[in-house]
């Protein structure tokens, strides 16, 4: 049985901090639709170009290109023992969708942990977080720096502010969370995986309740 984790919460939660702690130390592959968007945009494939107006305006890409997308990446061997979802799914026919495909692959969704953040503490995040250009490490200004400026510690690439942590498209990617992704809380609660975590608590105390959350659901 392969397992998968579904982190769900608004962007600036801490959802991928989390899933690169968690993709340790369970030994599961991190898998981040918006880092795999990233990749497609800056190698210019195809895809990247039917998704850059939506991911430039902080939109949602279209679901058949988004399942598509993912299900190529989880039918990966790298993902034989399953996968931390960071990002998707992000709308009620995604994450049918997602149900689906793990019933066809003898996996399921084991827990999810749900990260939830006041609207001015994930402005304030967003629009200090810094991300490495090699393989989308991510630090914050103030509360999580670099020890260099401007330098990932794990893998010394070069860091930048992602063009959508723009204060502007920061407030609309918020609101999309909201009108479209927050109704996934309720899908998961309804099948006893949702934990909320209060996600103000500091980064090492928020994976301390993750990892109970999930190992209770193993
Ligand atoms: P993220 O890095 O998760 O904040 O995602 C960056 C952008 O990629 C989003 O604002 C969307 O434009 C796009 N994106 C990422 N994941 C999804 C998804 N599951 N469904 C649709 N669009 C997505």
């Amino acid at each position: 049985m392969r397992i998968y984790l579904v982190l769900l919460g608004p962007p600036g939660a801490g959802k991928g901090t989390q899933a690169q702690i968690l993709a340790e130390k369970f030994n599961l592959v991190h898998v981040s639709s918006g880092d795999l968007f990233r990749e497609n945009l800056k190698n210019k494939t195809v895809l990247g170009q039917k998704a850059q107006a939506y991911v430039d305006r902080g939109e949602l890409v279209p679901d058949d290109i988004t399942i598509g997308m993912v299900k190529d990446r989880l039918m990966k061997s790298d993902c034989d023992n399953g996968a931390i979802l960071d990002g998707f799914p992000r709308t009620p026919a995604q994450a049918e969708a997602l149900a689906k495909l793990l019933s066809e692959m003898d996996g399921k969704v084991v827990s999810v942990p749900f990260i939830s953040v006041p609207v001015e503490t994930l402005i304030e995040r967003l629009s200090g977080r810094w991300t490495c250009q090699a393989q989308g490490h991510i630090y914050h200004e103030k509360n999580n720096p670099p020890r260099v400026a401007g330098i990932c510690d794990l893998d010394g690439s070069a860091l930048y502010q992602r063009e959508d942590d723009k204060r502007e498209t920061v407030m609309h990617r918020i609101q999309v969370y909201q009108d479209q992704t927050a109704p996934l809380i309720e899908y998961y609660r309804k099948q006893n995986l949702l934990t909320e975590i209060d996600g103000t608590i500091g980064i090492e105390n928020v994976t301390d309740r993750m990892i109970t959350a999930i190992q209770e659901a193993l």
